[in-house]
């Protein structure tokens, strides 16, 4: 199976990132919000207006996409489905404001996925004209110029939830994912 992974949100825990960041330079002015609290896909929908810009300064400041933390279990996931064969590609769509965000996120991708991966990288502001069978993915509803080939399934986040559909986290890819175990080319399969 050709397995497309979002990139923030997905992998890398954005949520976490901006809620610490905001909460040290702006949280004086205007508490951070937790990331369950989080409603509105952009997160610059979930603060005041008047704070527009101090948000867009956090997400595109030097280092902020390189130093996100991983989301707990991701990482073990992605590994254990390359050793069940499946081709795992990271698909993202960078910011407008790419300077920072393109170069750190593939910083992110050989820092925790380790520099082979970096291959597997797919940057792209439109995820329908990529061939997969699978995209997981946070953003609600995903559009582009094409009727896309992949099957979306949204990875579970607190700003998604009025969206019906097949829903998955990494506690429950084996489920979504119908990845069948027993046919694992890996050495950490599971028998029993
Ligand atoms: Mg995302």
């Amino acid at each position: 199976m050709l397995i497309l992974l979002d990139q923030d949100g997905v992998l890398a825990d954005f949520e976490l990132g901006f809620h610490n960041a905001w909460q040290t330079k702006m949280g004086h002015k205007h508490p951070a919000l937790s990331p369950a609290e989080r409603r509105a896909f952009y997160v610059r929908d979930d603060y005041p207006k008047e704070f527009r810009e101090e948000v867009e300064e956090i997400y595109t400041a030097s280092g902020f996409f390189r130093d996100l933390p991983a989301i707990s279990g991701a990482m073990e996931a992605v590994r254990h489905l390359l050793t069940l064969g499946h081709d795992v590609r990271i698909c993202t769509s960078p910011l407008n404001q790419y300077r920072n965000c393109v170069p750190e996120k593939y910083e992110w991708v050989e820092r925790h996925l380790g520099p082979d991966f970096v291959h597997r990288m797919i940057v792209t502001k439109d995820k329908t004209v990529v061939h997969g069978d699978v995209l997981v993915d946070d953003k609600p509803v995903i559009t582009g110029t094409r009727h896309p080939n992949w099957k979306h399934v949204l990875f579970d986040q607190p700003y998604n939830r009025h969206v019906d559909g097949l829903r998955m986290t990494w506690e429950t890819w084996r489920n979504a994912l119908m990845v069948d175990e027993s046919r694992s080319q890996g050495t950490d399969s599971k028998t029993s």
